[in-house]
């Protein structure tokens, strides 16, 4: 598979950028906007996450992984009036999907958004799966074009293939979630108008920084992966906050300033659900903290 000698490297330890370079010395006037974390993965530190989400003001889409996943973000987002639960089957749990297509159907009828969904052709290597990732995807893609949904996907190894049922399902309003693959792709995505959510790679990868740096700035979302991004980073348990690092680390390299950075993420947001009456709920807490 060619594309996946484009696909970053691990970084190994010594590489790492000194991340207590940033700290937490902003007072941000936005909302802050974290397109894409896994909340239901946190364990005993979920009180302290949904503290952090509270303080900082980070309106948060607690993406899915799979159905039981799904469930556990509801409960999370009647904990938490910033969290929007959405759902969403995951690449890599695709397989058990297959057959069970129709049991999905409801629950994505009830998610004002979907995701994570996607395809995984580079972390993934067992290829005989492939055929039940694209099957699961092309279920929830059908279903998000029909019902008019934002939709968050994982590309991995697999950016040109998204691109074409992006295209062909006619999805208009994608969040492509820590884009890493070719720029060609990369760019062919901008000119199809997808929204990209830049995360915590930005803070140790090249490659990352310079998608950041050529993102137009009205395609500009921000997520943190969360608990898992920063995890397989740099070992340690993803925060919330660290949202505040990504976005100084992308205001310093746009030469913005975070601030900046922050209004205009807020602004592609509110773009993006001002005319979703699935998400009218969330454009009034939206307009509550303006
Ligand atoms: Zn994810």
């Amino acid at each position: 598979m060619s594309l996946r000698s484009q696909a970053p490297t691990r970084y190994r330890p010594d590489l790492r950028t000194n991340i207590d370079r940033y700290h937490s010395r902003l007072v941000w006037l936005s909302m802050l906007i974290d397109a894409h974390a896994h909340l239901d993965k946190y364990e005993e530190e979920l009180r302290q996450a949904l503290e952090e989400i509270e303080r900082h003001q980070i309106f948060t889409i607690a993406v899915a992984m799979d159905l039981p996943s799904y469930q556990r973000n509801l409960e999370i987002g009647q904990m938490c009036d910033l969290v929007l639960p959405t759902f969403g089957v995951h690449p890599k749990r695709a397989p058990e999907y297959t057959d069970r297509l129709s049991e999905l159907g409801p629950w994505i009828e009830r998610s004002p958004a979907i995701g994570e969904i996607g395809l995984d052709f580079q972390w993934v290597e067992d290829s005989s799966q492939y055929p039940a990732q694209k099957k699961v995807l092309e279920y929830f893609l059908a279903a998000a074009r029909e019902q008019k949904k934002i939709v968050n996907l994982h590309t991995k190894g697999a950016e040109k293939e998204i691109l074409d049922l992006l295209q062909r399902y006619d999805i208009k309003r994608p969040i492509i979630h820590w884009y890493s693959g070719p720029l060609d792709t990369f760019r062919a995505l901008i000119n199809y108008g997808a929204c990209f959510t830049v995360g915590v790679e930005v803070l140790f990868s090249k490659h990352i920084q310079a998608i950041a740096r050529e993102l137009p700035a009205a395609q500009l979302l921000t997520e943190t992966d969360n608990p898992g991004g920063l995890k397989w980073l740099n070992g340690t348990v993803g925060m919330p906050q660290v949202l505040e690092q990504v976005i100084q680390a992308i205001g310093d390299l746009k030469e913005t300033g975070p601030e900046v950075v922050a209004r205009t993420v807020e602004e592609n947001f509110f773009r993006l659900i001002r005319d979703d009456p699935q998400l009218s709920g969330i454009r009034m807490k939206l307009r509550a903290v303006d």
